[in-house]
């Protein structure tokens, strides 16, 4: 069993860039309900770890935001998915909290009050500050391609201090951790998971050099799902 934090915005649902300030703004992203019931039945824990600074620059209420993640949670579970925490961050970037992302501090504390194993657990986000996140807290990383993550792979990668897995979508990650499972062992654990992602074909191996060279088509042209069913950064 793995617990996968997941970030919300550009890997649930849609990404506003001026935030998802009402539920009628919230917008699934394809097959990202599934995704969620997938790993629900894999028998895995599902947290949310979200930045939401919309909250700081007055665009919408603490109320407003968790009930957003209450009827997000519901829809989900309607779906077979179940979320176990939604934790948030409502301070601005100038606030020089200790739970906005890049900071780890919403995984830590999920660790402290949810009995998280890091070394079983992964972060699934759109955005190198999940990246950074994950990496802090020592949990592996996974870049996402949708929300804001193409961009993000092609202009910040090298923000990132450490390796990090790249796959195309949720819904393209919970079958890769579906598959790693099977592949590596029947009672399955994170280490398992990981060493399956590392042992991937070095065609599915990334450098940064050769990710340098790759990106500019990463612009265009979303990556075939066989070749992307894993890419590995170093
Ligand atoms: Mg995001
Ligand atoms: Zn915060």
């Amino acid at each position: 069993m793995l617990t996968i934090f997941l970030d919300r915005d550009g890997v649930i649902n849609e990404n506003r860039s001026d935030y998802v300030k009402s539920w009628g703004e919230f917008c699934f992203l394809a097959g990202s309900k599934e995704a969620i019931a997938m790993l629900t039945n894999a028998g895995h824990r599902i947290i949310v770890c979200t930045n939401q600074a919309g909250v700081a620059r007055g665009h919408l209420s603490l109320e407003t935001v968790e009930e957003i993640h209450r009827r997000m949670v519901a829809e989900i579970a309607q779906a077979g998915g179940i979320i176990e925490r939604v934790y948030y961050c409502p301070h601005g970037k100038d606030e020089n909290c200790s739970c906005r992302k890049p900071r780890p501090g919403m995984l830590l504390r999920s660790r402290d009050e949810l009995g998280i194993d890091m070394n079983d657990a992964l972060f699934i986000g759109d955005s190198i500050s999940d990246i950074q996140a994950a990496l802090a807290a020592g949990v592996h990383p996974i870049l996402v391609l949708t929300g804001l993550g193409m961009e993000h792979l092609r202009e910040h990668y090298q923000e990132a201090d450490g390796p990090f897995h790249i796959a195309e979508s949720l819904k393209n990650t919970a079958e890769i951790i579906l598959q790693g499972d099977l592949l590596a062992c029947p009672t399955s654990c994170g280490r398992t998971f990981a060493r399956a992602l590392l042992t991937s074909p070095p065609s599915l191996t990334i450098t940064r050099q050769v990710q340098a060279k790759a990106l500019p088509s990463l612009h265009c042209q979303r990556l075939p799902v066989s070749k992307s069913a894993i890419l590995r950064s170093i």
